[in-house]
C-alpha cells in the first residue's frame, strides 16, 4: 500500500480519484488548494502525489516547485488542462515525473501512477558499475550515461530492450528483480504492448545469458519471483 496526497479543488473529481485510489488499495490524503497541501506535506511522509496544477491560493506550479526543493525524490504526476501545453511543458520542466491531460481514464491514471511508485522504489542508476567473477579474466562494465556495456574489452551488442533489462540486472546483483520490474521499464518505452513484453521476456533472457556466457555472471531464474543477476559459483 502506498500513501497518496491527491491535491484537487474540483471537488468531484477529487472524491472520484480518492475513492477509486482507496479501492486500489493506497492509503489516501485531500488537499483542495495549495496551501493545504503545503501544511500536509511539512508535517506527512507520502510516497506520491497526484497534483492538479490549476489550484486556488497557491498554483500547483508554485506547490510543485517548493516540493521539489524539499522532496526532490517524491513521484508527482500532474493533471493539467486538455490545451495546457504550456503548462505540461513548465510543470515538466518543474519535476513533474509524469501527466495526464484532463479529462483522463481512471485506469490509466493508476497505471501510470502505479508505474511512477514502482520506478520510485528502484535505485535510480546513472553512473557506470562493473562486475566481476572470479572465475572470468572478463569483467562486465556498464555504463549508463553512453549507455554501453562491455565484456572484458570487448562491447557488447544490445537492443534497447536487453540494455533496459541488464541495466537493471546489474543495479539489483545479487537481488531477485521481478518480471513486473522488467515490464515497468520496457513500458516506458512506447515500442510494445503489455502482453507482449511479458511474452518476450523469457526470449530476451535467454539471449542476455547467450551474451553474457564467458562473463561468468548468471541470470538465475527464481521460480515465482523474478531473475537474479549472480556470480556463477562454477
Ligand atoms: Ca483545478
Amino acid at each position: 500500500m502506498s500513501s497518496l496526497l491527491i491535491i484537487e479543488d474540483d471537488e468531484l473529481l477529487r472524491d472520484g480519484l480518492c475513492a477509486q485510489l482507496a479501492q486500489a488499495g493506497h492509503g489516501i490524503t485531500a488537499a483542495a488548494d495549495g496551501e493545504a497541501a503545503q501544511r500536509l506535506l511539512e508535517v506527512q511522509r507520502f510516497d506520491g502525489v497526484v497534483l492538479d496544477l490549476g489550484l486556488p491560493k497557491i498554483s500547483g506550479m508554485e506547490l510543485l516547485r517548493w516540493l521539489r526543493k524539499r522532496l526532490p525524490a517524491l513521484p508527482v504526476l500532474i493533471l493539467t488542462a486538455r490545451d495546457g501545453v504550456e503548462d505540461r511543458v513548465q510543470g515538466l520542466n518543474a519535476g513533474a515525473d509524469d501527466y495526464l491531460t484532463k479529462p483522463f481514464n481512471m485506469a490509466e491514471l493508476q497505471a501510470r501512477l502505479g508505474a511512477l511508485l514502482r520506478r520510485a522504489r528502484l535505485p535510480a542508476f546513472g553512473g557506470s558499475l562493473e562486475l566481476a567473477s572470479s572465475h572470468s579474466q572478463r569483467p562486465l562494465r556498464v555504463d549508463a550515461t553512453l549507455p554501453q556495456a562491455w565484456l572484458g574489452d570487448e562491447a557488447l551488442e544490445l537492443t534497447q530492450r536487453e540494455w533496459a533489462l541488464l541495466s537493471l540486472l546489474v543495479t539489483q546483483a545479487g537481488r531477485v528483480v521481478s518480471r513486473e520490474d522488467v515490464l515497468e521499464t520496457w513500458q516506458s518505452d512506447p515500442g510494445e504492448p503489455g502482453a507482449l513484453a511479458s511474452n518476450a521476456l523469457e526470449v530476451y533472457i535467454h539471449r542476455l545469458r547467450r551474451k553474457l556466457v564467458d562473463s561468468g555472471l548468471n541470470i538465475r531464474n527464481v521460480r515465482g519471483l523474478g531473475y537474479m543477476l549472480e556470480t556463477s559459483s562454477a
